[in-house]
C-alpha cells in the first residue's frame, strides 16, 4: 500500500533486529505465496471480492493478520478489505467488490500486506487478465523491470536518491511516467514508517541507506501523464487521463552486499 506523500523534515528509519528481520523472511514468503495464489484466480469473469476474501482465508491459515482492513480508521474511512484491488486506470487502493467483474483485456493490480510474527510485509502485483494490448503488456513489463532497476541501486552506503533516478530513468525511457503524490515507504513493525520513498528525482533529503532497514519499494507507473485524482470512495487513485497505470511492489532488506527481497518465494 502505498503513502500520500507529505513535506517533512523528521526522518526516523527503524533499524530491525535479527529476530524482526527473521519474521519478516518468514512472512514475505507467505505473503509471496498468497499472492501467487490469488495471482491463478486472475481471470475473465471473477469478481475482485471473491479474490480478497481467499486472500483473508490464506492470511488467516497462514497465522497472519491482513494489516490494510481497518487501515485509517482515525480518518472515519477504515480500508475496509484484505486486498487492494486496482483495475486498468486505476492506480492503487481500489475496493474490492462483488460488482467489479474483470473482464478479458484488463490489468488488474493486487496490493497485499500482512503482520506475521509481529511484523509487517507489503508486495504487490500486476496481472493480466485473458489475452492483453500490446500497449498494456508493455506497461507492465516496464514497471515490473524499473521495479528490479531501483532494487539494484540499494545497498548499505548507497544513496536512496540512487534508487529513486534508476526507476524514474528506466520509465521515462520507455515513454512512461512516473506518479509523483504517492511513494513507497519503509515497513516492519508498521505499515507504513519513515523514510518516503518517491520513485522520481524529488530533491527531497537525502538519506544513505543502511544495513536492516527494511523498505517497501513501489513504483507505479502511467502510459500517459503522471498526475492522478483520488475517487469518490476517497481510497481509490487512478490517472487523470484515464489511461492505464501498472504497479508492482516487493518488501527489501538492506543489506551490506545489496537488496534482499522478502516478498518472493
Ligand atoms: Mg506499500
Amino acid at each position: 500500500m502505498s503513502l500520500k506523500i507529505l513535506k517533512s523534515n523528521d526522518t526516523m528509519i527503524i533499524i530491525k533486529k535479527q529476530a524482526e528481520i527473521e519474521a519478516m523472511r518468514e512472512g514475505g514468503k507467505i505473503l509471496a505465496g498468497v499472492m501467487q495464489a490469488l495471482g491463478d484466480r486472475v481471470a475473465p469473469g471473477k469478481n475482485t471480492f471473491e479474490i480478497d476474501q481467499l486472500a483473508e482465508k490464506l492470511i488467516s491459515e497462514a497465522g497472519g493478520i491482513p494489516i490494510f482492513k481497518g487501515y485509517g480508521k482515525e480518518s472515519g474511512n477504515p480500508f475496509p478489505a484484505t486486498i487492494c484491488a486496482s483495475i486498468n486506470e486505476e492506480i492503487v487502493h481500489g475496493i474490492p467488490s462483488l460488482s467489479r467483474i474483470l473482464r478479458e483485456g484488463d490489468i488488474f493490480k493486487i496490493d497485499i500486506g500482512m503482520r506475521y510474527r509481529g511484523m509487517v510485509t507489503d508486495m504487490a502485483r500486476t496481472f493480466a487478465v485473458g489475452k492483453i494490448s500490446v500497449e498494456a503488456r508493455k506497461i507492465m513489463d516496464v514497471t515490473r523491470e524499473c521495479l528490479e532497476a531501483g532494487i539494484g541501486s540499494i545497498k548499505a552506503g548507497a544513496n536512496l536518491r540512487d534508487y529513486s533516478a534508476a526507476v524514474q530513468e528506466y520509465v521515462e525511457g520507455q515513454g512512461f511516467s512516473v506518479v509523483r503524490d504517492l511513494v513507497g515507504h519503509g515497513v516492519g513493525r508498521f505499515l507504513h514508517e519513515d523514510p518516503h520513498i518517491p520513485n522520481y528525482k524529488s530533491g527531497g533529503k537525502e538519506i544513505i541507506l543502511e544495513e536492516g532497514m527494511t523498505l517497501a519499494l513501489e513504483p507505479m507507473i502511467n502510459a500517459g501523464t503522471h498526475r492522478i485524482e483520488l475517487r469518490k470512495d476517497r481510497w481509490t487513485y487512478a490517472t487523470v487521463d484515464g489511461k492505464l497505470s501498472a504497479h508492482f511492489e516487493d518488501t527489501v532488506l538492506v543489506s551490506k552486499n545489496g537488496a534482499e527481497i522478502l516478498t518472493r518465494i
